[in-house]
């Protein structure tokens, strides 16, 4: 069996930056089209382009909220009919906030809550027709070594992150015998944007140094206190789109440095 994403047309949500540029740049550089789908058209357009430079794939921005059916509707469909169908949807578009439950305002927990699960629902309900009507699709979630382990100040994004597992695992059932796969990414903490805020507000509500968030807290479970990578998730979101059968559906991986084991 060999693994191939030459041609596949592959839709990443939240791939401007992080975790989702690094995906973008991977599936690129084994010949994919990736669509590069973020909440501004200019950032979305400059990565791919730059993308599109190193090739032997090739890459197209296009501005989509993934809250916003509408939205999410017309980026697939712009898609499309620009490329013809989609293989391949990585939802990774995903924001943190951090407050103790009682604090938490309840504004915030149905943003972070339509963002990752909303977004999740959305971009699968657009793009399984297409993947059903050609009898094959990849769809990646971006899940968290929180989908499966708790931590305190993060009650909307454990909710969220573990509900990407029960999204997946409805869509593999549903999408079997149309040959479309579901998986989920749980990655341990990675040093991108979305991280990197996080240390002084978690200093600041736990009432802690910053080093001690981050050897403590987001390190500490692991077996070397090492950040997982970008690259690392990347490889791992390689392998989900481009195993080519049901063999490999409805599951969930951690790539953590150790952080959860199960
Ligand atoms: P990031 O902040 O670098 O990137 C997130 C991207 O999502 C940004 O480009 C942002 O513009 C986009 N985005 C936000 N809201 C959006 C919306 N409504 N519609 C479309 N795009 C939107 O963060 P990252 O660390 O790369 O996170 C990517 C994913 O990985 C998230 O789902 C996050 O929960 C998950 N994750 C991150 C880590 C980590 O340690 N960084 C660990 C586990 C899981």
């Amino acid at each position: 069996m060999s693994l191939d994403l030459k041609d596949k047309i592959c839709i990443i949500t939240g791939s401007a930056s992080g975790i989702g540029k690094a995906i973008a740049t991977r599936y690129v550089a084994d010949g994919a089209k990736v669509v590069i789908a973020d909440l501004d058209l200019s950032k979305a357009q400059e990565t791919a382009d730059a993308l599109t430079k190193q090739g032997p794939g090739s890459a197209m921005g296009i501005k989509m909220d993934v809250t916003d059916e509408n939205a999410v509707n017309s980026g697939v469909k712009e898609v499309v009919e620009k490329w013809g169908s989609v293989d391949v949807l990585v939802s990774n578009a995903g924001i943190q906030i951090v407050h103790p439950i009682e604090d938490f305002p309840f504004k915030d927990w149905k943003k972070l809550l339509a963002i990752h699960l909303d977004g999740g629902f959305l971009t699968s309900k657009a793009v399984i027709p297409y993947m059903k009507k050609q009898g094959s699709g990849s769809i990646i979630f971006m899940g968290s070594v929180h989908s499966k382990e708790a931590s305190p100040l993060k009650s909307a994004y454990v909710t969220a992150k573990h509900g990407l597992l029960g999204l997946a695992r409805v869509i593999s059932k549903e999408g079997g015998k149309y040959g479309v796969r579901a998986n989920v990414i749980c990655p341990g903490f990675v040093k991108t944007p979305l991280v990197e805020k996080q240390i002084p507000e978690q200093a600041k509500d736990l009432g802690i140094s910053e080093e001690k968030v981050v050897s403590d807290i987001m390190l500490g479970g692991t077996v070397d206190t090492e950040f997982t990578t970008v690259e690392d998730v990347a490889e791992v979101a390689y392998l989900f789109a481009a195993f080519p059968t049901n063999a490999l559906t409805g599951q969930s991986l951690v790539v953590s440095h150790g952080w959860y084991m199960n």
